[in-house]
């Protein structure tokens, strides 16, 4: 059986950001589910965890997931899943549950920085050429090059790298800010629509506080970014042992330790984003996941025109 990832469903047609943003329409939702239930088994997460922790894996299974606890998941997804009669399990941020006025991811920062910049180059220090900013699609090619990279930093490099970026793209941090307060694509979840969720019968798990790349943290930090984000869940809602999703959640990012740090914090399953089907055999704290589109194209399932 396998489960999916996905991020953010919108309203009204999503533009070349938000394509290569993992945001996709209404229409584009309804048509993955059609397209996925053609082949299998659509099922909730909550059927899906019982098979898991009961080792019966059904492999014509397939469930979902959807990250960083978007506004849209509560407002677009769940009442499409509802009409299926389906759950799902969303991974949250506490410290972004509400949408606190200074606070902003920071892969949503870069994109906003890349979308607004007046910037038609730009040269940073740690890539050899620059990048050619005159057309949406070079913007987006410049974007997904600098996120992949910085990703893959330690993290003191990293933030010393975004605020490079951010700096010499030249979009003002109160600008990006309300930029992001001006689409309801970029708001998060309040704590009462993640209770809502509930009960409806969804999950809610743990991404971490800060959305950083868990390999790459310092011991303490990495310590505080798991053990404090199950704390706050329990703190909110009474909430423990929960599922975790790692940030990003490719190998590189997960590492060797992280595993570890979440079983001693009480989460009994966490998802990785390496793809693959989950069996009995899968170890519980490194469960494959696979990305909506990656499971399209893997499977040859088209969406509906
Ligand atoms: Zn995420």
């Amino acid at each position: 059986m396998h489960l999916v990832c996905l991020h953010n469903v919108i309203a009204g047609q999503p533009d070349e950001f938000d394509g290569k943003c993992s945001r996709i329409s209404v229409r584009e939702f309804g048509s993955f589910l059609d397209s996925v239930a053609s082949r299998f088994r659509l099922v909730g997460y909550s059927d899906y965890q019982a098979m898991l922790l009961e080792g019966r894996p059904d492999p014509e299974a397939v469930a979902l997931s959807f990250d960083d606890g978007f506004l849209g998941v509560h407002d677009h997804a769940a009442p499409v899943l509802a009409e299926r009669g389906l759950d799902a399990v969303a991974f949250v941020n506490p410290p972004f549950i509400g949408n606190p006025p200074d606070r902003i991811f920071h892969f949503l920062e870069l994109e906003i920085a890349f979308r607004l910049t007046a910037c038609d180059r730009l040269s940073v220090s740690f890539w050899d050429a620059a990048f050619d900013l005159t057309e949406i699609r070079s913007r987006i090619a410049a974007m997904k090059r600098v996120k992949k990279l910085l990703k893959t930093r330690p993290e003191a490099e990293r933030a010393a790298c975004h605020a490079e970026v951010l700096g010499a793209l030249g979009v003002p941090r109160d600008e990006i800010l309300r930029h992001a307060a001006s689409a309801a694509k970029y708001r998060t979840m309040e704590a009462g629509q993640i209770r809502a969720l509930r009960d409806l019968g969804w999950t809610i798990g743990s991404h971490t506080m800060s959305h950083r790349t868990l390999s790459m943290l310092p011991e303490d930090a990495l310590a505080a970014e798991i053990g404090d984000a199950a704390r706050a869940l329990e703190a909110e809602f009474g909430w423990t042992g929960l599922p975790f999703a790692y940030p990003y959640g490719a190998e590189i990012h997960v590492g060797t330790r992280p595993p570890q740090v979440c079983a001693a914090a009480g989460h009994p399953l966490a998802f990785t984003t390496i793809p693959g089907p989950s069996d009995a055999a899968a170890a519980p704290h490194l469960l494959p996941r696979i990305d909506y589109k990656v499971f399209l194209r893997d499977q040859d399932l088209a969406l509906a025109a």
